[in-house]
């Protein structure tokens, strides 16, 4: 039994440490004048109540959260989960990343999330329409094609975002509502790769960051061992596409638990097990292991990409991975993020690594408002450009601030002659002071009203 961690795993706290980390790296830091305070701030936070039938005829009161975070660059751009986990702190947190992420890929939106708590693994297929439509119905006009557009997220899929459009296009008709969510079925106004964007995205964030030798301990894909924490959209994509670019993977997992083989599951044969019976678990030939404990075996590469605080202070000491590339939002505690640090494993951040997803739902909105289908290769030209801008964004960002780290290290102290000496930055801080910088130069451009 492992002990639990002692840090604190609220996780819009960490997004705020992670935002207070990037601050000192940004420019003129006399000259932000509380705009730091207003650009981490969300913009709106709506709360809703859902009474929703059950199959059984009991009526389950459900609570239903959507934040916007930050619109400077553009409409509210976020996925829907539904987790019984989903609160008020999470979806804040997972808005501001998606404001990061967005301006850190250069699409023209701002941050949003959404999710209902409840327990979708205990639910029937007509009880998860129910709650979609009472959720859409309740956000009402909060939700638009230029004000705030959903996508899937944990426990949704391209059927939810069916709901989505069907549910708001009943309350708007007569319009072309196709834009007002992204990630549905093809022939509802899909987009082609969009199922595999997010794990599409973080190869190529991997395979770039190789290339511009930024991850000294990995020389390439073809042979490195994966460990992948999660088997749904992005865990099992990701699992799919290693295997395709010539890595093994070796472990894999999801919320039953894992297994593990050294020399190479067989990928296709995992996908099938997990479909005949709902898990990875028992896969015959293979050892089995407690669902974090995939974390820990030896490998290349590390993917969390199930949910957020599974690398914490309590297990970071036993990452057995050169590199640490996450595909899910906040898998890394800030406590781990130091611990990785220290022994000299890289984490590529999940406002860099996961942002594929968001890049392909852009895409998707961008066909649906000149009713266009472009084709999947252009899909995956124009995601391919995108990652690797933001890649060499961060990149060479880090790379600048260690070269003026003391430079930037007396501004700091100028400001905040209390403050802790600062920590060399990480690719995460990197990552933050692109975005924080776009964010704010959009801010500044603007103005703040009046
Ligand atoms: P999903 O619902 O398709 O799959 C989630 C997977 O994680 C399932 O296999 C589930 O069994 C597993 N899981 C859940 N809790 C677990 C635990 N405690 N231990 C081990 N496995 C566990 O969800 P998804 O869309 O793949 O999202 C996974 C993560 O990736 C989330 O953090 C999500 O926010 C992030 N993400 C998803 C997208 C996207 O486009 N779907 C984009 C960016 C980031």
């Amino acid at each position: 039994m492992s002990a639990k961690p002692t840090e604190d795993l609220n996780l819009f706290h960490i997004a705020k440490r992670q935002f207070d980390a990037a601050v000192p790296f940004t420019r003129d830091l006399e000259g932000w004048r509380g705009v730091a305070e207003w650009l981490f701030r969300p913009e709106r936070m709506i709360k809703v109540t859902l009474p929703v039938v059950m199959d059984d005829g009991y009526v389950h009161t459900y609570t239903g959260f959507r934040v916007l975070h930050d619109t400077a660059r553009g409409p509210g751009k976020g996925g829907i989960r539904f987790h019984p986990n989903v609160d008020e702190d999470e979806i804040k947190a997972l808005a501001t990343w998606m404001s990061w992420k967005c301006a850190l890929t250069e699409i023209p939106f701002g941050g949003a999330k959404g999710g209902v708590e409840c327990d979708p693994t205990r639910l029937s297929t007509q009880e998860k329409r129910r709650i979609t439509r009472r959720f859409i119905a309740a956000l009402g006009d909060n939700i638009g094609p230029h004000t705030d557009i959903p996508a899937p997220d944990l426990y949704t899929d391209a059927q939810t975002m069916a709901w989505v459009y069907d549910t708001y296009s009943m309350m708007h008709p007569g319009e072309n509502n196709l834009p007002v969510v992204t990630g549905k079925p093809l022939d509802l106004g899909g987009s082609l790769g969009r199922e595999t964007a997010t794990a599409q995205g973080l190869l190529f964030v991997l395979e770039h960051m190789i290339e511009m030798g930024a991850l000294p301990g990995l020389a390439g894909l073809e042979g490195a061992s994966v460990a992948i924490q999660g088997f749904g959209n992005a865990g099992r994509n990701a699992a799919r596409l290693f295997r395709n670019a010539g890595a093994a993977v070796v472990g894999v997992s999801d919320t039953r638990g894992g297994i593990y083989d050294p020399s190479g599951l067989d990928v296709a044969r995992v996908e099938s097990h997990k479909d005949e019976t709902g898990s990875v678990v028992d896969l015959p030939d293979t050892k089995p292991l407690d669902h974090r404990e995939v974390l820990e075996v030896p490998c290349d590469v590390l993917v969390p990409a199930a949910i957020e605080s599974q690398i914490t202070s309590e297990n970071a000491e036993r990452v057995q991975a050169a590199v640490v590339i996450e595909a899910a939002n906040g898998p890394t505690t800030p406590e781990a993020d130091d611990i990785l640090g220290d022994r000299g494993i890289p984490v590529v951040p999940d406002i860099l690594s996961a942002s594929g997803g968001v890049v392909v739902s852009y895409f998707e909105w961008a066909q649906n408002l000149g009713n266009e289908q472009w084709e999947e290769a252009d899909i995956h030209n124009r995601l391919q450009q995108k990652m690797k801008r933001a890649t060499e964004a961060v990149v060479t960002t880090r790379a600048a601030l260690i070269e003026n780290m003391e430079r930037y290290q007396e501004a700091w102290s100028r400001v905040q002659p209390k403050a802790p000496k600062l920590r060399r930055p990480t690719l995460r801080t990197a990552a933050h002071v692109v975005a924080i910088e776009r964010c704010r130069r959009t801010a500044e451009q603007r103005g703040i009203w009046p």
